[in-house]
């Protein structure tokens, strides 16, 4: 049983959806409360995407933000799985080598100059930072972007992840 705060009754779990942020896994409200309150605010998800979409530098640095004050966990987790699974992270990495092998394939010399030249600064900028910094394609490849020195940037770990393959967008404004 859990307590819904909002109608004040004492409910089965299987009435409370979901909500892996929550100590016990569900949500606050009831699904009862939840479909009235979606019922009276018709718009609210519409207003959110819009806040989201007025506000999408603040956004982004609201979730860098908690991405860095959670990364030490994250860090430890991922650290654990890897200790737990080595076949998988080896069967990981050996994907990634291949996806970058066909990446560089027919890549001019100059670009993969500059490829193996944003590995060192890479190294460099996780010493000097205490951040980790990874390589990034500013078109990303699952949008037909390539290795190309003009595709290329470094930046922040945090960043890259947020990124994902959402944002097409430059780290550092360039000058021509
Ligand atoms: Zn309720």
């Amino acid at each position: 049983m859990k307590y819904c705060t909002k109608c004040k009754l004492d409910k089965p779990l299987s009435q409370f959806g979901k909500c892996k942020s929550k100590k016990d896994g569900h949500q606050q409200y009831c699904n009862a409360c939840k479909l009235k309150y979606q019922q009276k605010n018709p718009n609210r998800k519409a207003s959110v995407t819009k806040y989201r979409e007025a506000n999408k530098d603040i956004c982004i640095f609201r979730s860098i933000l908690s991405q860095q004050k959670n990364r030490a966990h994250y860090n430890m987790k991922a650290a654990e799985w890897q200790k737990a699974n080595p076949e998988k992270v080896k069967a990981t990495r050996a994907r990634y080598d291949k996806k970058r092998q066909i990446q560089h394939r027919g890549l001019d010399a100059f670009s993969r100059f500059v490829f193996e030249e944003a590995k060192e600064l890479v190294k460099l900028r996780n010493e000097l930072t205490g951040v980790k910094w990874n390589i990034d394609h500013v078109i990303p490849i699952s949008k037909g972007g390539t290795s190309e020195y003009t595709n290329i940037q470094v930046v922040p770990e945090v960043y890259n992840r947020h990124k994902a393959t959402k944002l097409v967008q430059r780290y550092f404004l360039t000058t021509k």
